[in-house]
């Protein structure tokens, strides 16, 4: 262990030192933390779900009769009826002919990828897509080829200029930057060049498309254009673990070849049965998604009119451009001061020089909070540069 301490310090020096911040009470945007209140811009509980009463209630009434604990892997004695009642509920969800439940999103993109692409296969994956997509696609030991982030040309000329099985993989709504991916045209190339499509909609789900059926679903992408469709339940779900949804022959081979599938204990049956209420709240109610857009627009208007750069989304993922770690570390705390939780994101989890305040929305923020993020946005203007303006 000579070496870690040298190497923390190295982080310290650089602005890259990351700490966890210690959150008591349910997850919402009103959290205590060490005590202090603080509102939140910084989840991934996007539909305000993770804290409401049927969900909750739905594991609470679950659990007597499930009991806790998973207790064993699928392939042992651990896959409950609870759990194949959830995959059928996101089979129906996504409109897929199958799904299979996952215990978290980066256990689904490790097991996926390196169950669908092994040596002497090429892989093309996005160079803003998720880390674990990123080790998925290591485990693999497929040959791994990063195309420009959305860029369709330089893609289309990397698959053209590779033979043998092709496997293309992206984020559908890029959790950083907020953007979704050119989900059309994908499934456009990967036709022509026989690849397989694989579209990790982690921040889509729940928040995009019809009834939160998420980006694929929004341009009414089927289970032929995309036939491997993953997403997880612990962002707008307001629950916890991930699906793998597409054809039956899909759902088959991996429960055969999906080793973080195979090797795990299963999910507790009672957030199984919780997730189902959730997607039935989310079904049901879409007055939610539209509160969400609403915020959305308001803040990109209000934010933008301070001078604030911001990149093209739509989504609840709102980043603001900062650049250096040191300038993102200082608004962050800046407006922690002011009581407002945005923390800062800086590299591996970004590109070198591009540190930024990953603001997200919830549709449990009001309008006042709204107004508190912008108010408190236009006191540290000055912190860092906009578009047109210096930092001082
Ligand atoms: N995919 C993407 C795009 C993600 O952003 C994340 C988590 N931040 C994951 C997968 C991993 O999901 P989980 O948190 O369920 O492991």
């Amino acid at each position: 262990m000579r070496d870690f301490a040298a190497e923390l310090e190295n982080r310290k020096q650089a602005g890259l030192y990351r700490t966890r911040r210690l959150i008591s009470g349910p997850q919402q945007p009103e959290l205590v933390s060490d005590g202090v209140p603080l509102l939140s811009f910084c989840s991934n509980d996007y539909l305000g779900l993770a804290s409401h009463p049927d969900i909750i209630r739905a594991a609470t009434d679950a659990m007597p009769g499930t009991g806790l604990g998973g207790a064993s892997s699928h392939l042992i004695c651990g896959h409950h009826d609870a759990h194949h009642q959830l995959e059928a509920r996101l089979a129906a969800f996504t409109g897929r002919s199958s799904a299979l439940f996952f215990s978290t999103g980066y256990m689904a993109n490790m097991g996926v990828i390196s169950a669908l692409a092994g040596r002497g296969d090429t892989i093309f994956s996005d160079r803003l897509n998720h880390a674990s997509i990123i080790d998925g696609c290591i485990l693999s030991r497929a040959t791994v080829r990063r195309y420009p982030h959305a860029d369709m040309s330089a893609l289309a000329g990397m698959l053209a200029s590779t033979g043998g099985h092709k496997l293309v993989v992206t984020d559908g709504v890029f959790s950083m930057d907020g953007d979704i991916a050119p989900l059309k045209e994908l499934a456009v190339l990967c036709r022509e060049h026989d690849a397989l499509l694989v579209v990790d909609d982690a921040h889509g789900v729940g928040v995009v498309g019809p009834h939160g059926r998420g980006s694929v679903a929004e341009l009414g992408l089927s289970e032929e254009d995309v036939p491997v469709l993953i997403g997880t339940l612990g962002k707008a779900i307001g629950t916890s673990g991930a699906f793998v949804a597409g054809p039956k022959l899909l759902t088959d081979y991996l429960v055969q070849k999906a080793r973080t599938y195979i090797y795990t204990t299963a999910m507790p049956p009672a957030i199984a049965l919780a997730t189902c209420a959730s997607l039935d709240l989310i079904e049901r109610e879409d007055s939610r998604r539209s509160h969400l857009q609403s915020l959305v627009r308001d803040f990109r208007r209000g934010a933008s009119a301070l001078g604030y750069e911001l990149m093209p989304s739509r989504t609840p993922i709102q980043p603001i451009m900062v650049g250096d770690n040191w300038s993102a570390l200082a608004l962050s705390q800046a407006l922690e001061q002011q009581g407002l939780l945005v923390t800062a994101i800086r590299p591996p989890s970004v590109p070198d020089g591009e540190a930024r305040l990953r603001v997200t929305f919830s549709a449990g923020h009001s309008t006042a909070d709204l107004e508190k993020l912008l108010a408190a946005l236009a006191e540290c203007r000055t912190l860092v540069a906009g578009p047109d303006t210096e930092a001082v």
